[in-house]
């Protein structure tokens, strides 16, 4: 493994770096909202027209047709620019990192030629309705389900914890057309307007108050069949992609900026009193060595990081591999961010934190979710313990 960049890669992000020092928007991200989903759509609009977004789509799509490897240079000098918001909270998430890539691999001319240059344009927000009340970790025992009426399908149902429904435009819905096959069988993968009636959206509020979930219930809502994603019945191979994306890349923005927290922690540290009540923070033999680890374990991430994107553009494919990186990065990221309240104390509740969260407890409380989503951290590991490692099926 080479973790030294090329010149064209250090060029590249040079040009990153400059042209973010002069484009990036003053904050702070308003938290909630349409208020939210226009400055979500106006940071992406300003990366499409600075020839920004979609680095690493193809050029046919709209994209620069870079590596995943310039992407994640990006996404360093992003962090580094110190923003004012994060790229994973953003409402623009899912078109950009798995609705937009499953539609390029898997999705008609027609759909690809409709949906793509919305997704970069910054024009639309899609949503995931995967999850639902009895099927999260068993995706495949989804119960919504899908008839077809003629030209149509007929969707009733719920989904639960959809990221965005409520400003969302599109959504990568996934219904049982056949409940009469093996559970893997008989599902489809379907692009949902949410403007059609008989959708009805209902927020959930949470502990960290970033209220962007929603729960979603479909009344005889009617979506064409030219909206379903690859073949009818055969959506748990596209979902399979989407979630290669959601596991394998989707993420990276989070890992590196990770790094740039740990750096802001210890210059923290550096400042505020420890526990001793007297000496610097970072004076502590305890807080020193969990920084000096944290420290180790971005390092280690984001090696781990560039060896699954090199073994991406070595055969072509994200492998299960990718669940180690999602697991490693989900503990860690809660580990540094009790690490932060450690650190900060009961300044935590007024100090602005990296994240845009506003005070540190937000992202604290925010942290929980990232050994749950994308699959959690259980799932993870059974996927890790059968699939690279060859232990037997439990
Ligand atoms: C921040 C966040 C955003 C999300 N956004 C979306 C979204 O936009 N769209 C969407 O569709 N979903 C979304 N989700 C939902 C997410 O995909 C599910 O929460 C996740 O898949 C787990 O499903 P569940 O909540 O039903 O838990 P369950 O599957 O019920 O799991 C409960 C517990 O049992 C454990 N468990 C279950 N099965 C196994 C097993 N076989 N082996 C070992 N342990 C097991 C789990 O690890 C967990 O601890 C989001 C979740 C979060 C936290």
């Amino acid at each position: 493994m080479n973790l030294d960049f090329t010149p064209d890669e250090d060029a590249f992000r040079e040009e990153a770096r400059t042209w973010l020092a002069e484009h990036l928007p003053a904050g702070p991200r308003p938290p909630e909202g349409d208020e939210m989903r226009a400055f979500d759509l106006a940071w992406q609009r300003t990366l499409y027209d600075g020839g920004w977004a979609g680095i690493n789509w193809p050029v046919e799509f709209g994209g620069r047709g870079l590596t995943d490897i310039q992407q994640m240079i990006w996404y360093e000098e992003f962090a580094r620019a110190e923003p004012p918001f994060t790229l994973n909270n953003s409402c623009t998430f899912v078109g950009n990192n798995h609705g937009g890539p499953t539609l390029i691999v898997s999705g008609s001319d027609e759909q690809k030629a409709f949906h793509l240059p919305k997704i970069l344009r910054g024009d639309v927000v899609w949503c995931q309705g995967f999850s639902e009340p009895g099927a999260g970790s068993d995706l495949a025992s989804l119960s919504c389900r899908a008839e077809i009426d003629g030209d149509e399908l007929v969707v009733n149902g719920q989904k639960i914890w959809t990221s965005y429904a409520h400003v969302a435009d599109f959504q990568e819905l996934l219904v049982r057309t056949d409940p009469s096959a093996p559970k893997h069988k008989g599902i489809s993968w379907v692009i949902c307007d949410m403007r059609t009636p008989g959708i009805e959206i209902r927020e959930i509020t949470t502990m960290s108050h970033v209220n962007d979930f929603c729960e979603v219930f479909y009344d005889d809502v009617r979506i064409p069949l030219t909206n379903v994603v690859g073949q009818i019945n055969d959506g748990w191979r596209t979902a399979m992609s989407t979630l290669s994306f959601e596991r394998g890349t989707a993420f990276m923005a989070d890992q590196v900026e990770l790094a740039a927290v740990v750096e802001r922690l210890i210059d923290e540290a550096r400042t505020r009193t420890g526990p001793d009540g007297r000496r610097a923070a970072i004076a502590d033999d305890e807080i020193a060595r969990r920084l000096a680890t944290a420290r180790a374990e971005v390092t280690a991430l984001r090696a781990m990081t560039i060896a699954g994107i090199s073994r991406v553009l070595r055969t072509g494919v994200p492998g299960p591999e990718g669940s180690m990186v999602r697991l490693f990065h989900g503990e860690l990221h809660q580990r540094v961010y009790q690490l932060a309240l450690d650190i900060i104390g009961a300044d935590a509740l007024r100090l602005t934190s990296i994240d845009g969260h506003g005070n540190w407890t937000g992202p604290y409380l925010q942290s929980f979710a990232y050994t749950i989503g994308g699959g959690t951290t259980d799932i993870q590991r059974n996927i890790v313990g059968e699939r690279v490692l060859g232990l037997p099926r439990v």
